[in-house]
């Protein structure tokens, strides 16, 4: 058989562009080896007696230049508890974005309060200051913001529209370990902010998480929650609050402080290639790539998302997904759809529960539309964090494929 010209599209028959695998994650060596053992060996399993996980803590704390850190079970879990610890009340409305993943407004639904979604802006996936406002009401108790891919929100914004309504900032800071707004270690910039330490993410122990504040009595009471109700200074038999058993373990905490020791470096390498792959993706007709901050100081990347214009590219997001697929670039459509038409939250008023019987019909999702929510999940294209741990050459493979698909698109759609 005759080899296949080289322009032609892998999906069609022609040879990719590569084959070769992009970096594997998670990254770990002798340093994580040698942590776990010395756990195994000491026999303190267990935060209680162990101090992998208050050193962990420490580190986390120091390097996001925050007073106070709680490590627990997962994301989710620190959102739950953090939004305990700050008081909100079954039946209080979260002001939240609808591009994130379910942990942030299923958190809310967690604690029987109501997430309320307003949209986000499409040149960040980031929800969108300016409908904050608007978005309040007499039950309205806090904003929950996520850096969505490690992009900052505007937290002096929306730390304003807080300050002026009496309203906790809690930020879901789950993409974005180690980023900063103006300097600060983001999850320390509002009241109390969330990290997930799940094996998709930048830090990670495969699972795990972690509640950031600079609030003394926010962090006892996240603690309280975190470890069944207990306070420090008190006996193992006293309870305060109406808490569960949160904790970390030792042996994730023994392989997140060596993982900390890492981010830092790749935090570098996916910003290098995140900067390369922004300038040779926006000069291809038909592509957007993401707005910068250039107030955020160091900067967290999480998964690289840059547009797709079906009308100017020549192929629609789908179809580009799977020819770049073909083509031997790892990447997909992210979210299918805003988070508010998932079940969960479609037939809310229809199942029995605490929160429908609080709210009654009120709680209608269906009614929620948030156009700028709806078209991303349309046409974006997510490359996740460990491909961007990549070389240059890796990058370049990347900028090619997507060059060979346009040049194509006309036999492709
Ligand atoms: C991963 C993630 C979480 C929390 O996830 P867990 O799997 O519970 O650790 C929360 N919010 C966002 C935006 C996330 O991506």
């Amino acid at each position: 058989m005759m080899p296949s010209a080289p322009d032609t599209p892998a999906i069609v028959g022609g040879k990719p562009v590569r084959t070769k695998p992009f970096p594997k994650w998670p990254v770990h060596g002798a340093a994580e080896r040698k942590q776990l053992l010395k756990v195994l060996e000491s026999g303190d399993w267990w935060c209680g007696t162990g101090k992998k996980t208050e050193q962990f803590e420490q580190a986390f704390a120091e390097y996001h230049g925050a007073k106070y850190a709680i490590a627990c079970t997962n994301g989710s879990t620190a959102l739950e508890a953090s939004l305990l610890a700050c008081g909100i009340a079954p039946g209080e409305e979260v002001i939240t974005t609808p591009y994130t993943f379910v942990a942030t407004a299923g958190s809310i639904l967690r604690v029987n309060a109501v997430p309320v979604f307003v949209d986000i802006m499409p040149d960040t996936a980031n929800m969108d200051p300016d409908l904050i406002e608007k978005a309040i009401t007499p039950r309205t108790a806090a904003i929950m913001p996520v850096h969505f891919a490690g992009l900052p929100c505007d937290m002096d914004k929306i730390r304003s529209i807080a300050r002026k309504h009496k309203l906790k900032v809690i930020e879901d800071a789950c993409h974005a370990w180690g980023g900063q707004w103006k300097g600060k270690g983001l999850g320390a910039v509002g009241d109390i902010g969330c990290f997930s330490f799940q094996m998709s993410k930048n830090l990670t122990a495969g699972e795990g998480g972690i509640i950031l504040t600079n609030s003394r009595k926010l962090a006892n009471l996240a603690g309280s929650v975190v470890h069944v109700g207990r306070k420090a200074g008190h006996e193992w038999y006293e309870h305060f609050v109406i808490g569960s058993n949160l904790r970390m373990t030792e042996w994730q905490s023994a392989v997140l402080i060596e993982q900390l020791k890492r981010l830092p470096k790749q935090q570098e390498t996916r910003l290098r290639n995140t900067a390369f792959l922004d300038e040779k993706l926006s000069r291809i007709g038909g592509l957007k790539t993401m707005a910068s901050e250039k107030r955020a100081g160091r900067r967290s990347v999480h998964i690289y998302i840059f547009r797709v214009d079906k009308g100017s590219f020549g192929i629609g997001r789908d179809r580009l997904v799977e020819c770049l697929n073909a083509e031997g670039i790892p990447c997909h459509g992210g979210y299918p759809f805003p988070l508010y038409r998932n079940p969960v939250f479609q037939d809310l008023g229809k199942i029995d529960s605490p929160l429908a019987r609080l709210i009654g019909k009120k709680l209608d999702y269906k009614k929620v539309n948030c156009p700028e929510a709806e078209r991303i999940c349309k046409d974006v294209i997510w490359i996740k964090q460990s491909t961007l741990l990549g070389t240059r050459k890796d990058m370049r493979d990347i900028v090619t494929a997507v060059k060979k698909i346009k040049a194509a698109a006309p036999l492709l759609t």
